[in-house]
């Protein structure tokens, strides 16, 4: 038994980063993980398997769609989903051994089993208790579930997004229950696999949260791809049959009940944090009434010694901001000031088009009391995007209309999940709309689009 700096409890990527950093400022760290792999639901059953997903059938998709019309003929490509299957393992492997690697050369203890904290100080795993100065959890997240939707993830009939990722066939349709990043990536990759997807969502919008132009535009790209929307319904249950089952759903607006048949119905309404394996309750950790960690603004849990990040304690639930948790607390935890800065914590959804965001939404920017302006700039008009046959969307921008300053940004075109960051740049350094219009931007990228959305904010876009 060895005495620990540092015991971090779940090794995603507020876990396994948390370690790094805190290794790196010389602390003696062990990270505890209950599964065979590292890098948490990110690497194994989340980020990482989806877009490898969402690569390869995008691929397809262009080579049935695009490559045609761009003077590429020959054979049609068709789907062999054992091998795209391996391709996503294999992508798995290498960043979980990847992590595995990056442990050893840190020097950082993999614990492997589940941990229980015995105490504040001890970590129990397996029949060993360790002893640490510190515990961060960063336990991360798992499916929410719906009641009346059993899963069932062996028979890949009604499964979730772990399910989702791993199913025996590419089947001919697929309902997939909740219009949020999950619930659209997975339903793209199989619409684009060939399968007739359908999304069933309580709210009368896809993707909640995100700004109102951009989730009607999605809507209408995506119904272009093939996908079909029920909105403002209330899923009621599921029932299986022989190889398929039927989602029984009242629509809000008149209390109507409907029912309609798949041959795999993919449950994407969310997550919740997972706290109840750890032994928080003996110990006294608080809970906010939705079941996250409660943390201070130094991540500290109300028990000394006993610290939190990443899906298991409020925020966006996404890996980059489980992440920055992650090295800020090993910063604070090494005596250092770890800072996270949660205005500017993008979020991508990883379809194609890709769609992105960063800071306020128009609404949001005028609920906090901004005068607000707009810059917003058409796809159409960027000369990259219409060569890559992807001139669906646009940029939109918005400035304080007093100081000029950049409050937020929402992509729906190519490159969104790329293109963010100049935005998060921009408001990281307290940026007005004129400074990113005036920052020079190579010729020809997709980039463009975003400084004539800053030049739309003050004397106009040029190629509109
Ligand atoms: P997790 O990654 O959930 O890791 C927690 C780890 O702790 C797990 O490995 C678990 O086994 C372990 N653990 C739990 N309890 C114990 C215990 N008692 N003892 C030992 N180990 C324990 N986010 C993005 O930013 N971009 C994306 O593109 C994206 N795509 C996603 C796609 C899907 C299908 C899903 C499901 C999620 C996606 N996410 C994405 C979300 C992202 O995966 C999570 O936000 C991120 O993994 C959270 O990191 P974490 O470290 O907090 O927790």
């Amino acid at each position: 038994m060895s005495t620990y700096d540092l015991i971090v409890i779940g090794a995603g990527p507020g876990g396994y980063v948390c370690a790094i950093r805190a290794a790196q400022l010389g602390l003696k760290v062990a990270c505890v993980e209950g599964r065979e792999t590292l890098g948490g639901t990110c690497l194994n059953v989340g980020c990482i398997p989806s877009k490898a997903l969402l690569h390869a059938s995008h691929m397809l998709h262009e080579t049935h769609e695009n490559f045609d019309k761009m003077g590429l003929t020959g054979a049609k490509v068709k789907v062999d989903w054992e091998k795209m299957l391996n391709y996503k393992a294999e992508t798995v492997a290498g960043n979980t051994k990847g992590v595995e690697f990056l442990f050893k050369k840190n020097k950082i203890d993999w614990l492997k089993g589940w941990a229980t904290i015995e105490a504040a100080g001890k970590v129990k795993v397996g029949d060993t208790v360790h002893e640490t100065k510190n515990i961060v959890l960063a336990t991360g997240s798992v499916p929410s579930s719906l009641p009346g939707v059993d899963v069932d993830n062996d028979t890949g009939i009604v499964v979730d997004s772990t399910g989702a990722l791993a199913l025996p066939k590419i089947p001919k349709s697929m309902v997939v229950i909740g219009a949020g990043v999950i619930g659209l990536e997975l339903g793209s990759v199989y619409s684009r696999l060939g399968a007739e997807v359908t999304v069933v969502e309580y709210l009368d919008v896809i993707t909640p949260g995100m700004d109102a132009e951009v989730q009607k535009q999605f809507q209408k790209v995506l119904t272009k791809q093939g996908l079909k929307f029920v909105l403002g319904a209330a899923v009621k249950g599921t029932s299986v049959g022989k190889g398929k089952a039927t989602v029984t759903y009242a629509l809000k607006k008149d209390d109507s009940e409907h029912s309609i048949e798949a041959e795999c119905v993919l449950v994407a309404t969310g997550r919740r944090p997972k706290v109840d394996n750890v032994g928080l309750d003996k110990l006294g950790v608080e809970l906010t009434d939705r079941g996250f960690v409660k943390i201070d603004k130094h991540w500290a849990t109300n028990v000394k010694g006993i610290y939190a990040i990443g899906d298991c304690v409020p925020g966006p639930m996404l890996a980059h901001k489980a992440e920055d948790e992650g090295m800020a607390v090993a910063e604070v935890i090494a005596g250092k000031h770890g800072h996270v800065n949660y205005d500017v914590i993008p979020g991508v959804i990883y379809t194609t088009p890709e769609v992105a965001n960063v800071g306020l939404t128009e609404a949001a920017a005028k609920e906090a009391g901004h005068k607000v302006k707009i810059g917003k700039f058409p796809f159409m008009g960027n000369a990259r995007a219409k060569a890559m046959m992807q001139a669906d969307g646009f940029v939109k921008l918005i400035a304080d209309a007093e100081t000029d300053r950049v409050l937020g940004c929402h992509i729906v075109g190519p490159n969104a999940g790329e293109m963010i960051h100049e935005i998060c740049v921009a408001m990281e350094f307290g940026a007005s709309a004129e400074d990113v219009a005036l920052t020079c931007h190579a010729h020809p990228t997709t980039s463009e689009a975003v400084r004539e959305a800053a030049l739309a904010c003050g004397d106009g876009a040029i190629h509109v």
